[in-house]
């Protein structure tokens, strides 16, 4: 099984998800001298085991291309710093995934005379990055599937205004609908084949390995002689969850984990008590981590050989609700001025509990998820003040919305599918 046939095909066969058959360790000399590397060469060598198909030179290309805007790490005080993954075109990390798994993809979806067609499920801010990392390609086309009226107005243009090879279906339901509809189409083997269908969601495999990249850009640009960090990841699916734990099998130095969730907190309760209770998501604040089976979940078993005290030397569960993340909203804007939108709140409060909780102090990373901008709705009353949208957001709003409602059902979604053209 290569890259490519995991890629395109999205879900394994037996229905269970893709991971690395290995996950051999990086050389020593490169975790060395990981201060020293750009974040193209960490992404060159860190894929180098997992797109062997590829040359050196093209992996460092494909990185390039994938991460061509800044991923600055921002020092807040007390050894905490912001590593702000959200500064590619969404305004929100799930651009890196997006784009290299669209690159990726582009160059292997030929050698049909029919489209691949990519589904992917949306609480918010999936859609828009799929949607804009794949917009053009030939080859391929997206259909979003995403809860109406469940998204914010400015992630719903991100995905409803490009036309094209992007279809946005408004699905009468919530999030987790959304998600087992396209699983459910996946897992119908006829209609699979049928359409050549593939998930764009971090189900895809192709979606985290480019996220392992920047948790060793993170370490490469502590401070010199700081120690292995404390990682805090504000956490929905635990797509990039997962992507730091591959990236410490594979050698990071870390001090660990943080699944900060909102009130959806399906994986701290499993680290709590070792019972793993899916539920039905609950709306919060941080709505793009209102997830109540994270899919994600069985790929950080499978690391730990599903053993929970194995997983608990790792990762630390940490819940935090809407009002608890609205006050450290202010605190931390009335401390250091800096804007933390509501689901790198969710880290943010995360990292302190874990910090705190250490025997010795250690640096700390909590993963800047999205820019403040994208949840300036909800910021805005909170902290009394208004924030200021980029403009190439403020554009995309000004554009018309064009979307297909649909009702939460298999039937209903393979009869659109067969009659796009
Ligand atoms: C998707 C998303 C998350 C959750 O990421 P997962 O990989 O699904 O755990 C957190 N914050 C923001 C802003 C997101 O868009």
């Amino acid at each position: 099984m290569t890259l490519e046939t995991a890629l395109l095909s999205g879900l394994a066969p037996d229905g269970g998800l893709f991971m690395p058959e290995e996950l051999p360790r990086l050389a020593a000399t490169f975790l060395e001298d990981l201060g020293s590397r750009s974040l193209a060469e960490i992404g060159g060598v860190v894929s180098e085991s997992f797109v062997d198909q590829l040359s050196a030179a093209e992996r460092v290309r494909l990185v390039e291309e994938t991460l061509d805007f800044e991923i600055p790490l921002v020092e807040l005080g007390d050894g905490v710093h912001v590593l702000e993954l959200f500064h590619g075109p969404t305004l929100a990390f799930k651009d890196v995934g997006a784009r290299f798994m669209a690159r990726l993809m582009a160059r292997w979806a030929g050698g049909d005379s029919r489209p691949l067609t990519v589904l992917t499920a949306t609480s918010g801010d999936t859609g828009g990055a799929v949607a804009q990392a794949f917009a053009g390609l030939d080859g391929l086309r997206v259909a979003v599937l995403y809860p109406r009226g469940k998204v914010s107005p400015l992630q719903e243009k991100q995905f409803t205004t490009l036309g094209g090879n992007i279809q946005a279906l408004a699905v009468a339901g919530d999030f987790d609908d959304c998600q087992r509809l396209a699983k459910e189409a996946f897992r119908d083997d006829r209609l699979r084949a049928e359409l050549r269908l593939t998930s764009a969601n971090s189900i895809n495999i192709g979606r985290l390995l480019p996220q392992m990249f920047y948790y060793f850009q993170a370490v490469a640009r502590l401070p010199e002689g700081s120690g292995p960090p404390l990682f805090s990841t504000p956490s929905g699916n635990f797509g990039n969850l997962t992507a730091g734990l591959m990236a410490r099998a594979v050698g990071l130095p870390c001090r660990g984990f943080v699944a900060a969730t909102n009130v959806n907190d399906a994986v701290p309760r499993f680290l709590a008590d070792g019972r793993y209770r899916p539920r039905r998501a609950r709306a919060t604040l941080s709505n793009a981590m209102d997830v109540g089976d994270p899919s994600n979940f069985e790929r950080m078993l499978w690391l730990f050989d599903g053993d929970v005290d194995r997983m608990r030397q790792v990762v630390a569960g940490s819940r935090h609700d809407d009002a608890e993340t609205g006050r450290i909203m202010r605190r931390v804007h009335q401390d250091s001025g800096y804007l933390l939108d509501p689901h790198t709140a969710v880290g943010y409060l995360g990292l302190r509990h874990r910090l705190a909780a250490l025997p010795e102090p250690a640096p700390g990373v909590v993963l800047a998820t999205a820019h403040p901008a994208k949840f300036r709705h909800e910021i805005e009353p909170l902290l009394g003040l208004r924030v200021e949208l980029p403009r190439r957001l403020q554009r995309c709003l000004e554009l018309e919305s064009r979307a297909l409602d649909i009702p939460a059902r298999l039937d209903a979604l393979a009869s659109f599918l067969r009659r796009w053209h």
